[in-house]
């Protein structure tokens, strides 16, 4: 294999898999996401290799140097924000590499909204309160099948990460409320998690809209709503001493 697609993680450096360093240490080719991968994970390329920013590509074009590199029997990494598999477009790459005879390795990454909780501490599935997380997005210039509009979404009060809609909040907030979150449920937003110049800010569906305004969050940041972010729940069963499982048996 000679090819590896790799989630290069949220900001953070260190915050990529040893494995995905590992492969960027060895990488003749490093194709990477400038607009939102930390030019600190390139630190780790070898003396030599050939970087290239695909945020001025073309998929043909970032095809092409992939092609070209395989041919002249290179290794090629190319490294995505945080973990490949989610708005990663990686679908297309892989597919026109695979018309072309040539095959790729995933490996995750640790994906922005998994980095966006360790900032405030949060923990998604809370018992009782929810055991279901949404990704999503609200529709922009991408389209969004009629079916996951975030007001339909809403309705299931689930833990919801909303990525690449800051911009819109106001939207968000609307279509929130209009799908059945009431205005008093907490969200908080995250801009930049894990990088030194990283945001946070937290209030409701009421207030939120103008705290990111005021803060000046414009993009890159993650939307978190529901009521995982301050709520009674109840103790997980996992560590209750009257709750056996295979690891334990019960000790009531
Ligand atoms: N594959 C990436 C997501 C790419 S889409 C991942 O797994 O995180 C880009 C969107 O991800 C941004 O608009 C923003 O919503 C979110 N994002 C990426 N990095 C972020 C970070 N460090 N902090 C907060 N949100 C981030």
């Amino acid at each position: 294999m000679s090819v590896y697609i790799i989630g290069a993680g949220p900001g953070d450096p260190d915050l990529i898999t040893v494995k995905g360093a590992k492969l960027i240490e060895q990488a003749d080719v490093i194709i990477y996401a400038g607009s939102l991968v930390n030019q600190k994970v390139l630190d780790r390329a070898k003396k030599g290799a050939e970087i290239y920013d695909s945020a001025s590509m073309t998929l043909d074009e970032v095809v092409g140097v992939i092609t070209g590199a395989v041919a002249r029997g290179k290794t090629v990494a190319r490294v995505h924000t945080g973990d490949p598999s989610i708005y990663g477009a990686i679908k297309e790459q892989i597919d026109a590499l695979a018309d072309r005879g040539i095959a790729c390795e995933v490996i995750p990454g640790v994906s922005s909204f998994v980095a966006a909780a360790s900032r405030i501490q949060k923990e998604f599935t809370l018992p009782a309160v929810s055991q279901t997380v949404i990704l999503t997005r609200v529709e922009g210039r991408t389209e969004v099948p009629d079916k996951e509009k975030l007001s339909e979404l809403a309705k299931h009060r689930a833990s919801m990460c909303i990525f690449l809609s800051v911009q819109m909040i106001e939207k968000v907030v609307a279509e929130l409320v209009a799908g059945g979150y009431p205005p008093g449920t907490p969200v908080a937003v995250v801009q930049k998690a894990t990088w030194p110049d990283e945001k946070v800010v937290q209030g409701t569906l009421e207030t939120i809209a103008g705290m990111v305004k005021e803060a000046g969050i414009g993009k890159t940041a993650m939307i978190m709503v529901g009521d995982f972010l301050d709520s009674k729940y109840e103790k997980s069963k996992l560590y209750d001493p009257g709750f056996a499982h295979e690891y334990r048996g019960s000790r009531n």
